[in-house]
């Protein structure tokens, strides 16, 4: 390729007959990991991306939207969440904003590859912003569905900030994973999971909202359009045998203020909002 070519691209293959390129304005890392190949690299538009095995992970530019709903949602719904598990979330985002709700006291997270926690420490430093420093938070290096099956759990709040149900991820798209998650739960927690796009990934949704619904006295999704996951709003599984979706507006409000947090998207009337679902994604729903 020459250089009047212009730019390299990375093309983004996750989903079949629709792609999504991004222009690779400066290549920081490309390499395999033990279990995938992870590349880091900046986009004019989206700033620094990470993907692993060419489908995105995150990046600098719009993860403030998937991470902010991922954690405030289920964390200020729940109202006293003390210990929260992340199974994944490698970029050390998921951490940071969880780790923004000072009552929480303490974060497990359970991430497959220490080379994406390695690499995104080095090159998406605005991703973690400290977090994997703090003394709240406990790295464990393993696969998410070992965890949960061996845990003691006491679990306020679990968090599956997984890549898609491919490779590595499938496991944690598991009736079983769901079930050994269940029961690491603390009484009246909450279980929250990336649930893929429903337009693009609808079976996806499907397949955990059956499990959920096997589990949990209340289950369901909630929305939030993330621009780099392509395809409309992305859902977040939602898993609880509490009344916390219910919370009332103002008592969010009142938590809100009183967490002190000061994100781009999450309000407490975009929360509330979120669970109110369109009819194709209600199709979905088992
Ligand atoms: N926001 C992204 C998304 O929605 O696809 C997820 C980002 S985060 C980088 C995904 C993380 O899940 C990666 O670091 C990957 O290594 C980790 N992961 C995949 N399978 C896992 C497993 N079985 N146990 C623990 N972590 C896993």
């Amino acid at each position: 390729m020459t250089a009047s070519d212009g730019p390299a691209w990375v093309r983004e293959s996750l989903h079949p007959h629709y792609n999504q390129s991004f222009t690779v304005d400066e290549l920081f890392y490309d390499s395999e990991t033990a279990h995938q190949r992870l590349k880091v690299f900046r986009n004019g538009t989206f700033g620094r991306i990470l993907t692993l095995d060419d489908v995105v992970q995150t990046t600098e530019g719009d993860n403030f939207i998937y991470h902010e709903m991922l954690t405030h949602v289920p964390i200020l719904a729940h109202g006293a969440a003390r210990r929260v598990c992340i199974v994944g979330g490698g970029d050390g985002g998921m951490a940071r904003e969880v780790l923004r709700h000072a009552a929480v006291t303490h974060v497990t997270m359970v991430e497959i590859d220490a080379g994406v926690v390695d690499f995104s420490k080095q090159y998406l430093p605005t991703l973690s912003q400290g977090a994997f420093d703090d003394p709240r938070l406990d790295l464990v290096i393993a696969d998410g569905a070992d965890f949960m099956r061996s845990t003691d759990g006491g679990f306020d709040v679990i968090i599956v900030d997984s890549t898609d149900p491919v490779g590595p991820g499938e496991v944690l798209f598991t009736d079983t994973f769901y079930g050994h998650a269940k029961r690491a739960l603390a009484p009246g927690g909450i279980l929250v999971t990336q649930n893929g796009v429903p337009f693009m990934q609808g079976d996806e949704l499907t397949n955990t909202m059956r499990a959920f619904r096997a589990l949990f006295a209340d289950a369901t999704c909630y929305l939030a359009t993330v621009p780099t996951y392509a395809g409309g709003p992305m859902a977040f599984g939602w898993g609880t045998d509490s009344a916390a979706r219910d919370v009332p507006l103002d008592v969010l409000q009142a938590r809100f203020a009183e967490a002190g947090l000061t994100p781009d998207y999450y309000t407490p009337e975009v929360h509330k909002a979120s669970f109110a679902l369109p009819g194709y994604v209600l199709k979905l729903m088992p």
